[in-house]
């Protein structure tokens, strides 16, 4: 009997071993399997990943290169047009068709529903699974049928269905073709840029299917059950940092929830609360598939015409955390720093961005885009128009953090500041979040020098503040 012809497992935002749903069809079929990625950025549309996203992705592939190995396996990589590098490599290697995992942003859905109605048209198996969602977007919708705008009742309705549990994989059933064809190096993908800063963001993430399982599993022995309240705190370790591995899928929500439950916690506040943050990711794929305009576009249509301002020092000043809010500046040092920022903080630095300066949310979303390691088309959307006030459930734009009592209530120490913003590391914590009420002395004393080693405030807040209100009456009608 010939072998059955094999079949090409296309790895894109799934890049994991367990529960993942193509690769257990792929060998549940009883295929030999060829796994595959292919690095096509042009297929991204107007959403190439940034710097800091290709280098999680570069560190990624190697471990997921080397755990296929370790099966055996070869992990062929290619880079250019998916479509045209599917066919090469179908016609290689004799493979009956290609199976993969589904993403919903929407350049890719394009992308794979031409792919999927040509290889069915050339007589090739295409088949593809969900292994990024708890549940699709389309299977969840309101009682008139639509989709939904706002969290609360989305997650409500979510809280109806049943909880999807892992898919089962059992490597040890894995059939190994006899060859695999000729494959580019991970490096050679030119993922990352000759860069500096690479090698510091580098330093601050371990990545691999086995260390995103390991964060989760420290983070519920010693996090989950002060999440609800810890989350807010930028300078505690009160969150699960498992954000770009859930964005490059080397863990996915299923085995979050089911590992919350193994470890008892789906009742408690903790694990509960923890659970209600994957739903917004949930949500924010929900906005995302139904609204793909949202990432260019704001999804409440009057903002289209908000009277935004264009200067690019502010920008830059934004960019780069010298706005003179200490609590901001931190939090755009962290993401430059480390290409992450805690969630609290990329509310308080979209505030300021949005309102105080009134700089299009677009802008912060685009700077995010190039420094997360997160980066994700979906949440990123979501926040940023959270932020701007012109997205789905969004804060109302009349609604203006004060960058003040925000840093003095989340970070009542000043330890995230001082962290992040070494010039104000010796101002007294009474100050540390409004270092001009400080007495000459006591600047002295902490060797600040505002408006020479510190800057200013960029906008004096209540300015600030009455510029965006007045901006916002614009628009309100
Ligand atoms: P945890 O608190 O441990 O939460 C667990 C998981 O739940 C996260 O990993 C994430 O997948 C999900 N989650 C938590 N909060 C949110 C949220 N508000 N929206 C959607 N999902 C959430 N998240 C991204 O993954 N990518 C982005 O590009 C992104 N951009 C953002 C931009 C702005 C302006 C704002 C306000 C938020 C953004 N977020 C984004 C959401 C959130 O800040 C991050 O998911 C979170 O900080 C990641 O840290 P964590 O993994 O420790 O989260």
């Amino acid at each position: 009997m010939p072998a059955p012809k094999p079949i090409l497992l296309w790895f894109r935002k799934d890049l994991r071993l367990r529960d993942n749903a193509a690769l257990a069809a792929a060998m549940d079929a009883g295929r030999e399997i060829i796994p595959v990625f292919i690095w096509d950025d042009e297929g991204e549309g107007n959403w190439t990943p940034g710097a800091a996203s290709r280098l999680f992705l570069q560190r990624a592939l190697e471990s997921l290169k080397k755990d296929l190995e370790e099966h055996r396996l070869k992990l062929v990589l290619r880079k250019g047009d998916s479509q045209k590098a599917l066919e090469k490599l179908l016609e290689e290697t004799g493979a009956m068709g290609v199976y993969w995992n589904r993403r919903y942003d929407p350049a890719a859905v394009q992308r794979d529903s031409e792919i999927k109605r040509w290889l069915r048209e050339k007589e090739w198996e295409a088949e593809s699974f969900n292994s990024s969602l708890l549940y699709e977007p389309w299977e969840v919708s309101t009682q008139q049928g639509k989709p939904f705008q706002v969290y609360t009742p989305f997650w409500k309705r979510v809280g109806a269905l049943d909880r999807p549990t892992p898919i089962e994989v059992d490597l040890r059933k894995l059939r190994v073709p006899e060859s695999f064809p000729e494959t580019d190096s991970v490096a050679s993908l030119g993922l990352v840029p000759d860069h500096p800063w690479v090698e510091k963001v580098d330093r601050y993430w371990k990545v691999g299917e086995a260390s995103a399982e390991k964060i989760l599993s420290d983070f519920l022995e010693d996090a989950v059950d002060d999440y609800k309240e810890a989350r807010d705190f930028p300078a505690q370790h009160g969150t699960s940092r498992l954000s770009a591995y859930l964005h490059w899928g080397l863990i996915g929500p299923r085995q979050i929830w089911e590992a919350i439950v193994e470890a008892g916690r789906e009742k408690s506040s903790g694990g509960q609360c923890f659970i209600s943050e994957i739903g917004w990711r949930e949500f924010a794929y929900h906005v995302l598939y139904h609204f793909p305009d949202t990432p260019e576009s704001p999804l409440r249509e009057k903002y289209e015409d908000f009277p935004w301002e264009e200067d690019e020092e502010v920008l830059q000043r934004w960019q780069r955390g010298k706005t003179g809010y200490p609590i901001v500046d931190a939090g755009m040092r962290q993401l430059w720093e480390e290409g992450w920022m805690h969630n609290r903080v990329r509310m308080i630095v979209g505030s300021l961005l949005v309102k105080h300066l009134l700089h299009s949310w677009s802008h912060g979303a685009r700077w995010f885009w190039d420094c997360l390691v997160d980066a994700d088309l979906a949440s990123n959307t979501l926040g940023w128009q959270w932020s701007g006030g012109c997205g789905a459930d969004a804060a109302p734009y009349f609604r203006v953090f004060n960058p003040m009592t925000q840093g003095k209530k989340f970070d009542p120490e000043g330890d995230y500041v001082r962290r992040y913003v070494p010039e104000l590391a010796d101002l007294p914590t009474k100050v540390i979040h409004e270092p001009w009420e400080a007495s000459e002395e006591v600047l002295r004393e902490a060797g600040v020098r505002l408006g020479d080693n510190y800057p200013n405030p960029i906008i004096e807040h209540k300015k600030g503040r009455e510029r965006a209100l007045a901006a916002f009456e614009k628009v309100k009608g």
